[in-house]
């Protein structure tokens, strides 16, 4: 990736990021994680932005939305400029329930467009991860709707993004239409007595509807739902992530015993 000889302009390039994790580097830089809308993920260095004195200020805490100059450096790119588009971060700070939900967010976001993901890399897929992340965030922020719907519907939607789309209305595996009364993780969501496998979980009603709401965005359904069906449908929630984030894993893994890193591609 190093570019030696070329320009300093010809090197460096501006984007809009989404900070999602942090890392301390040094005895005051930062590896700060990015989200961009053009380039994916993106993991450069900020120097010197643990000292009080810098001029980074909070610009690269998680959940802040920044527009970044940075230029391309031998390994990782440099944070050169940073200014705040929208503070996020310090109001989602405020507030127990937002900071937990944006904390699993951009964790959810950073597996899910790690440079590895091989056909789910960068191109359109991180644009819309980016947007999907940018929307959840913002609402976060405003603080007007329940953190953990929020989170929820953003998990939904993110996998769904990634090619893992849940349906909790017709049968996830024949499309027959629904409701229907059973819902199996491994098998995409809900589904009808014919297809439903022994083990499959049969959650109240209202559940499946909360579910249905969070994956379209019926908020209006959604924020009518009681609380136990939110604690039902975020265990569903939960179970559906964790199915398709260890495949992932288990498939990556295959991918690294098989091909040798130096002739891995990097997009
Ligand atoms: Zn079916």
């Amino acid at each position: 990736m190093a570019r030696r000889g070329a320009g300093y302009a010809a090197n460096s390039y501006r984007t809009d990021a989404l900070v999602l994790r942090t890392y301390t580097l040094g005895e005051a830089d930062r590896i700060i994680v990015l989200l961009t809308p053009g380039h994916g993920q993106i993991r450069a260095v900020a120097k010197g932005v643990r000292r009080t004195s810098s001029k980074f200020g909070a610009t690269l805490e998680p959940f802040m939305l920044s527009r970044l100059q940075l230029v391309h450096g031998r390994n990782l790119d440099i944070i050169t400029q940073a200014e705040s588009v929208s503070p996020y971060g310090q109001r989602i700070a405020q507030d127990y329930d937002a900071y937990a939900a944006a904390s699993a967010m951009v964790e959810t976001a950073e597996r899910l467009t790690a440079a590895e993901i091989g056909e789910h890399g960068g191109g359109v897929e991180a644009g819309s991860q980016y947007r999907l992340l940018h929307g959840a965030l913002a609402a976060l922020a405003r603080g007007v709707r329940a953190p953990r719907l929020l989170l929820d519907s953003y998990l939904l939607r993110s996998l769904a993004t990634a090619g893992w789309a849940a349906s909790f209305t017709d049968c996830a595996r024949c499309g027959a239409p629904g409701p229907h009364r059973s819902v199996n993780v491994t098998l995409g969501g809900s589904v009808c007595d014919d297809c439903r496998p022994p083990g499959s979980a049969t959650p109240a009603p209202g559940t499946v509807t909360l579910l249905a709401a969070l994956v379209s965005g019926q908020w209006d359904t959604a924020e009518a739902s009681e609380e136990a069906s939110r604690r039902e449908a975020a265990g569903i929630v939960a179970g559906y992530l964790q199915f398709h984030l260890e495949r992932r894993l288990k498939s990556l893994a295959v991918m690294d015993q098989s091909s040798h890193p130096s002739a891995r591609q990097h997009p």
